[in-house]
């Protein structure tokens, strides 16, 4: 029997990088040296006083469903983190906790979008807006991002987007520190967004998952721009700031008819997040903000060996002949282009994309790393830069030595 599957199921496909991890982890387990540089994660433990508040959590039975919403605990948290580090005052009652900021976006999405809206999302983007887009029934219209302006959206660019979409353009997705190309946006090139924000009258979801990882420059919240705060949803979470990419906490802040409807969606798909890592989270934000030394020298570790990472892989890059990249600000991945190698003869076949260029250089240089037609952008290749000095050295050697 064939199973007749969904319109949707069939237009949704596996998350791409999850895809080229598993290809990754099955030519390790064949007993190939791979150096991985495609991870969306950092390489350190959570830090040990989250950790011990996880385990606190079950030998104290918290481990029961929790308000659909998040507890009042890690809500307050998340209310005080906002006010203190984004300048942004939210009520109780606008916002949410979920399973990781992917939860929180999507229920977003799903509150925002009605059949055939359109989404502009700036790209190279991370893969996931794009099928969350089209899960909600929406369509994302792409705002093409330039090197050259350091792959930033400016305001024209997003008035060219709201014009692509012919009139059916009602959001904006905004992700700083960017993934995959670190980009990170002073304050005064936030505002001129706004201004066509509030001129086309569109919403915005802005995605601050990476917002502790920032080397040049300091970040800003979207929604502490004037008159933002009432059409933006923030969202962030403590996957990527703590290394807590597998507890799955994100939380969210925007205006309360908003949020009052995710929570009820929320209510009916995941429900609440992990008991249990609610209660780590909010140790996290909680420890953070009480400026706990322990933590805060552990963290510093983390910021300081990722700083010296980025300046060694993107010195390492631009050594190797027709790379070119733009030096990241934030998050923890190059985004460079390779594309004066598409073209030639390696390895036996002719490389025509990012595609060929990164399976080649996982077969050849036993070095994993995302192509960029994953995030929309042929031209490049992720490389993430969540790895150990010595791996990322070997990588990029054997990068250099397999296009010479
Ligand atoms: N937003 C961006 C831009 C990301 O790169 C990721 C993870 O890779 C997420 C959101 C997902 O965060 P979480 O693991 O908290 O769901």
């Amino acid at each position: 029997m064939t199973l007749k599957l969904s319109h949707l199921a069939r237009r949704v496909g596996h998350s791409g990088t999850l895809a080229i991890e598993d290809r990754m982890l099955q030519l390790r387990a064949e007993g190939k040296d791979i150096v991985n540089l495609g991870v969306g994660q950092l390489d350190f433990d959570t830090p040990e006083a989250v950790r011990a508040a996880g385990v606190a959590a079950i030998e104290q039975g918290m481990t029961r469903y929790t308000p659909a919403a998040g507890t009042e605990a890690l809500l307050r948290a998340v209310r005080v983190k906002f006010e203190r580090e984004n300048g942004l005052e939210y009520g109780a009652d606008e916002v949410i906790v979920g399973s990781g900021a992917k939860s929180v976006l999507f229920h977003g999405l799903l509150a925002l979008l009605d059949p055939e809206d359109a989404v502009i999302v700036p790209v190279p983007a991370w893969p996931s807006y794009r099928s969350m887009i089209a899960v909600a029934g929406g369509q994302m219209v792409a705002a093409r991002l330039d090197a050259r302006n350091g792959y930033k959206l400016t305001a024209d660019g997003l008035v060219e987007a709201v014009r692509a979409a012919r009139g059916r353009a009602h959001g904006l997705v905004l992700n700083a520190p960017h993934n995959p190309t670190g980009a990170v946006y002073a304050r005064e090139e936030l505002a001129q967004i706004a201004e066509v924000v509030q001129g086309e009258g569109l919403w915005v979801i802005s995605d601050e998952i990476y917002e502790h990882l920032i080397y040049e420059g300091s970040a800003t919240s979207f929604a502490a721009i004037a008159g933002m705060r009432a059409r933006t949803l923030t969202v962030n979470g403590v996957s990527k700031s703590f290394a807590m990419t597998g507890w799955r906490i994100g939380y969210g802040g925007g205006p309360a008819a908003l949020v009052r409807c995710m929570v009820a969606i929320q209510s009916h798909t995941s429900g609440n997040a992990c008991s249990i890592s609610q209660h780590a989270a909010e140790a996290a934000l909680r420890l953070t903000l009480e400026g706990d030394e322990a933590l805060s020298a552990e963290r510093q570790r983390v910021h300081d060996a990722m700083l010296r990472r980025r300046d060694l892989a993107c010195r390492e890059l631009a050594a190797i002949p027709g790379v070119t990249l733009v030096r990241p600000a934030g998050a923890f991945y190059i985004f460079a282009d390779f594309s004066s190698h598409y073209g030639r003869e390696l390895g036996g076949e002719r490389v025509l994309g990012s595609s060929d260029l990164a399976a080649y250089l996982l077969s050849a240089a036993g070095v994993s790393v995302v192509p960029g037609i994953i995030f929309g952008d042929d031209r490049g290749l992720r490389l993430s830069f969540a790895t150990a000095r010595e791996e990322l050295s070997v990588a990029l050697q054997r990068i250099k030595k397999a296009l010479a």
